[in-house]
């Protein structure tokens, strides 16, 4: 079955995504024929149970198809992430009473789902939502500024963090399912960013939105407890493998530049040069051995491994980092071609910078990572 499924992901990736990838990444905008090849797919149903209809996929398939697609389009593949990120989310929420409803729809290529937790106030600090919901009769009432959100006003729906009413603190936080067309949901403005270009990430304005036990995803007051457990060790998979498919993307254009780059006057190309040979080398070599971590961390996530959480932080921290040197590597390789867009070389140099920068940033990994090697409480 998996296998079926990663030739699936490879078939829209390779017949629709790169289509329209170059496209989407000049003109800043959303990749629709490519969302709509993945809902046509079935694969926004990939990590949904199959009673309801998905594919039940586990993290190793995971991180397969978001590679495969991000190695065409870095955009798509930062949506589908966000999307199975949700996904997930709703899974875990047994008492939430349209659970059964959202994931058939998910599952049937019907509706997409985000996370919108970065808030302006706490910036890249995701865990310590500054909005606060307030008591409106036997429903709350939420006002929020969300910074960033992936699929802004395309999505169907919103995963939404915000702190609990009467909360001291901001970890003692719920998370809510918040439909795209419920009264006070906006967004605020357009997206048109270095990287990623296609994916919508705008900001977005929550104002008196009416919610209740009926859209709440956590426990009450545990939003934290299910960033923690539903969405971060997927997260950092799935970012470490965006960050996979656009090295990959970066190596096979470098590769194709050296075989096709004459020197006339020499009567050879640009593979003859052991320098540009060496780089290409080292571009493969960094790849494949982060590719084989990554393929571990996503073993030890399956088999609730003893060790799972501290490989899950550092996944994304490896590979974001690793993928900035990777892609500078085929700037200076490809040199001046590079700078052109006829390669995907120039796109993939800029989509690999937001991975450092998305929450967890490196930093703050980095971090954590030291917190726990040191036995200190992250938090
Ligand atoms: C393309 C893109 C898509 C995104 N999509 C989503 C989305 O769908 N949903 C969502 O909720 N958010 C999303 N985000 C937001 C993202 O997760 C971060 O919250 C955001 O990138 C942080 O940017 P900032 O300017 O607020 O960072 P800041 O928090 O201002 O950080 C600035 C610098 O300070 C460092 N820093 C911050 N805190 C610490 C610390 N404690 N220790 C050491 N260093 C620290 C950071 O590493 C960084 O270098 C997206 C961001 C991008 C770029």
């Amino acid at each position: 079955m998996s296998v079926d499924i990663v030739s699936l992901a490879e078939k829209v990736a390779t017949e629709t995504i790169r289509r329209y990838a170059s496209e989407v990444d000049t003109d800043g905008r959303w990749p629709a024929e490519s969302i709509d090849a993945l809902k046509q797919s079935k694969l926004l149903g990939l990590v949904v149970p199959t009673e309801f209809g998905g594919m039940g996929a586990g993290p190793s398939v995971f991180a397969k198809v978001t590679r495969i697609i991000a190695q065409e389009c870095a955009s798509t593949g930062m949506i589908f992430l966000m999307h199975i990120c949700g996904t997930r989310v709703i899974i875990d929420a047994p008492a939430f009473p349209r659970r059964n409803e959202i994931l058939q729809r998910i599952a049937s290529g019907n509706h997409l789902t985000t996370l919108a937790f970065s808030e302006k106030g706490s910036r890249s600090h995701f865990w310590a939502p500054v909005s606060q919901a307030v008591p409106q009769g036997d429903k709350q009432s939420v006002s929020a500024q969300k910074s960033w959100v992936t699929s802004a006003g395309h999505a169907d729906s919103y995963v939404v963090s915000t702190q609990a009413v009467n909360a001291k603190e901001g970890t003692t936080s719920n998370l809510f399912y918040v439909e795209k067309t419920q009264e006070g949901v906006s967004v605020t403005s357009l997206w048109n960013g270095l990287g990623l270009r296609g994916n919508a990430s705008a900001p977005m304005k929550l104002e008196n939105v009416f919610l209740g036990v009926d859209e709440l995803l956590s426990p009450e007051g545990g939003g934290f407890g299910s960033m923690m457990s539903s969405v971060l060790p997927w997260f950092q998979l799935g970012n470490a493998s965006v960050s996979l498919g656009i090295c990959a993307a970066a190596i096979e254009s470098t590769r194709t530049h050296l075989l096709n780059s004459k020197l006339e006057h020499l009567g050879q190309n640009l593979a003859s040069l052991p320098n540009l040979r060496g780089r290409l080398a080292r571009m493969k070599i960094l790849y494949d051995t982060h590719l084989a971590f990554i393929e571990q961390v996503a073993h030890k996530m399956e088999t609730n491994a003893p060790d799972v959480m501290l490989a899950v932080l550092e996944s994304k921290a490896a590979v974001s980092e690793m993928a900035l040197e990777l892609t500078d590597l085929a700037m200076r390789t490809c040199g001046g071609a590079a700078f052109s867009k006829h390669l995907t070389v120039e796109r993939n140099f800029r989509d690999a910078r937001a991975a450092w920068v998305m929450a967890p940033t490196t930093d703050v990994l980095q971090d954590f990572i030291g917190k726990a090697l040191l036995d200190m409480p992250l938090f």
